[in-house]
């Protein structure tokens, strides 16, 4: 499976440092938050977008400090260690909302009756039980890639206690994780 972010980090902290929205050779690149949609162009991260003409969902962006200030980013410089961190914690949010997602949200989302305590995703609605099952393996699969990046490294993870929480959830509502033991 190609990974979008691989490319873009290696672009982003190959020896240059060149900067994704102008292309300036840089000593060091900056990464922040942003809903703006000129941003979000240049998150390294893929998004799950349900409406893309409409985004204004919150992304991780890289830049020069240039470009930060002409989009308006809010961002603090980061090495590469600051940026794998950043990213898998993003990954891990995005995570934890599939995690909300399959334990009731859906019911909300698809206005199910709250009598009907038994109902469940797939069953109620296989295709969009596909849609998410396929997009949580996905960051699932990206979350593995950087948990082997800080391994690689010799870098502690941080949080290292996050992965089980989150796979003990999985398994307990039901569901397979790729992040099991
Ligand atoms: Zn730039
Ligand atoms: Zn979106």
């Amino acid at each position: 499976m190609q990974i979008d972010w691989e490319k873009a980090l290696d672009d982003i902290f190959s020896d240059k440092l060149s900067c994704p929205r102008c292309g300036s050779m840089n000593l060091t690149l900056v990464a922040g938050y942003s809903r703006s949609p000129a941003a979000a162009e240049f998150a390294p991260r893929s998004h799950n977008c349900k409406n893309p003409s409409e985004c204004d969902a919150r992304r991780l962006v890289v830049v020069c400090e240039n470009c930060a200030r002409d989009l308006r980013l809010r961002a603090s410089p980061v090495d590469r260690e600051g940026m794998m961190t950043m990213l898998i914690n993003d990954c891990r949010k995005d995570l934890e909302d599939c995690l909300d997602y399959l334990a009731d949200y859906w019911q909300e989302d698809l206005d199910i009756d709250p009598a009907e305590t038994e109902a469940r995703l797939e069953q109620v609605d296989p295709a969009i039980f596909a849609e998410e099952d396929e997009w949580r393996r996905k960051l699932e699969e990206e979350y593995l890639s950087y948990h082997r990046w800080f391994r690689e490294h010799r870098i502690r993870i941080p949080n290292p206690g996050w992965r089980s929480e989150y796979a003990d959830e999985i398994i307990s509502l039901g569901y397979e994780t790729l992040l099991g033991d």
